[in-house]
């Protein structure tokens, strides 16, 4: 489709809706980028036959199982960032994902033993990856890689490579949620991209405001996105790895600016459950990565090292600039 805003590109993958905006009307591009995405959305996925998570899940207790380049990159990556110190990532999570359901059919709050049970198989050390023969083994049987806080991020960026074998140098791709902008903006006066961070638990389209970027990826975690209500608690879809039960603190979405969508997807789950104070302290010896951070008592506090615009549309939030 053409508009004054480029040329953007729709598919549903993924289980959300994917957008790629560019400046060029380059179809080949796009439908090789689509092409892409299919692909990688059959193998990183944990639902699906041929994927090879599955089987490395399949095989877990019994025995390494050999992938693909990318995945094994993947999910090494992953693997570091559930070592980082303090890290809320956990690679192994998916034994507690699948006990909890949420944002699928069944879910209710599972019971306490259980979810002990499944902490014990959560440990991301034994993941065991093997470089020279590209395997992966999950020591203990019951063991499963859930690469859904991550894989969009990785993908993203993947992307990009992709388009700049086509000569395509700005961009924007949007993974419901997980954008990535490639150079600057050609379109706005400012060179700046406008992405909108959307209002915690809205149905429509409502944004808290607007923040510009270019030449980076930003991604939002938050505890609106799937989640079910049970006598008056919520629980969402991020479950911290040390209780089991989804993270719970002054948060209701963290949104991260980094150079690469990977990085932004591994730090807004990385940092989600530390809360404000400490993921600031956190942040500090972190200088390409920037937050902001939404709270429950209606706060958006915006920790830069860089000048950032942020446009403020839903004033019933304070916005409070924390440029250092
Ligand atoms: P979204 O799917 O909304 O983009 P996130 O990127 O925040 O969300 O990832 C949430 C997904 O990651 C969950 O649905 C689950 O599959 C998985 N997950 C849940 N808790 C963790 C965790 N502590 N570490 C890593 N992955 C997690
Ligand atoms: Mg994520």
């Amino acid at each position: 489709m053409m508009s004054h805003a480029g040329y953007t590109y729709h598919r549903q993958l993924m289980g959300t809706t994917i957008s790629l905006t560019l400046f060029v009307d380059h179809k080949i591009a796009a439908q090789a980028v689509f092409t892409l995405l299919e692909q990688l959305e059959d193998i990183f996925t944990v639902n699906r036959q041929h994927s090879q998570i599955m089987a490395i899940n399949r095989a877990a207790g019994q025995h390494p199982v050999a992938v693909d380049g990318l995945v094994f990159d993947l999910i090494y990556q992953a693997k570091q960032a559930s070592l980082l110190p303090n890290s809320y990532f956990n690679l192994a999570i998916g034994p507690l994902v699948k006990l909890w359901k949420i944002g699928f059919n069944g879910h209710s709050v599972p019971n306490a033993i259980d979810i002990q049970q499944r902490l014990a198989l959560t440990d991301p050390r034994l993941v065991e990856l093997n470089a020279n023969a590209r395997t992966v083994f999950l020591k203990k049987a019951g063991m499963a890689l859930d690469l859904g806080a991550i894989a969009k991020g990785y993908i993203a960026d993947l992307v990009k490579v992709m388009l700049d074998g086509y000569g395509i140098s700005q961009a924007m791709i949007n993974l419901g949620g997980n954008v990535l902008t490639i150079g600057n903006s050609p379109i706005s006066a400012d060179h700046h991209w406008r992405i909108g961070l959307k209002k915690p638990f809205t149905t429509d389209d409502s944004l808290l405001g607007i923040i510009k970027v270019k030449n980076k990826s930003v991604v939002t975690s938050g505890i609106y996105e799937r989640y079910f209500i049970q006598d008056q608690q919520l629980y969402h879809h991020i479950i911290d790895p040390q209780t089991g039960y989804p993270l719970d603190n002054e948060l209701q979405s963290l949104t991260i600016i980094a150079p690469t969508s990977l990085a932004g997807d591994v730090y807004s789950t990385v940092i989600f459950g530390m809360g404000i104070k400490t993921a600031i302290t956190y942040l500090k010896q972190l200088n390409s990565i920037a937050a902001i951070f939404v709270t429950k008592d209606q706060k958006i506090i915006l920790h830069t090292k860089q000048q950032y615009d942020f446009e403020q549309l839903d004033h019933q939030y304070q916005l409070i600039n924390d440029y250092i």
